[in-house]
């Protein structure tokens, strides 16, 4: 299933998805161009519009709070995502919460707004770094 998806990608597409699902955390734009620069592709537009025919079949999402890209390791989801950020180490972990989104949803209705797009970005720290306790002040 998920080869299929990539096999219909352009070139190009498909060679930014594959970098950001190794980067593994988020990358910008001028990351993924110097991680590409040996594959041909050597122009920022040609990494936009990767990026957008990425965004648009929902296999990558933009992290708007860090200006960065993340592969979306949930294939095919609809709903909206959210990512937690580690302050720390970097990583993002995207999640996806039904109840989020028909709570969000909900607030919307009672403000009378109608929403386009909901971006939900918890910034803190991962378990793995609270567990690692390198950032522990005063207990
Ligand atoms: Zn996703
Ligand atoms: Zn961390």
């Amino acid at each position: 299933m998920a080869s299929q998806q990539n096999s219909k990608l352009p070139k190009n597409a498909a060679l930014v998805h594959t970098f950001l699902a190794k980067h593994g955390s988020p990358a910008s734009a001028y990351e993924i161009l110097d991680g590409l620069r040996g594959k041909g592709i050597s122009a920022p537009p040609t990494i936009y519009r990767a990026l957008d025919q990425l965004l648009a079949r929902g296999l990558a999402h933009r992290v708007e709070s860090l200006n960065a890209f993340v592969a979306c390791d949930h294939p095919a989801h609809d709903d909206a995502n959210g990512f937690a950020i580690c302050q720390d180490c970097g990583s993002v972990r995207e999640f996806t919460d039904p109840e989020v989104v028909s709570a969000v949803n909900a607030l919307a209705k009672a403000q009378d707004f109608d929403v386009r797009h909901v971006t939900i970005e918890l910034a803190g720290q991962c378990a793995a770094c609270r567990d690692s306790g390198s950032e522990v002040s005063h207990g």
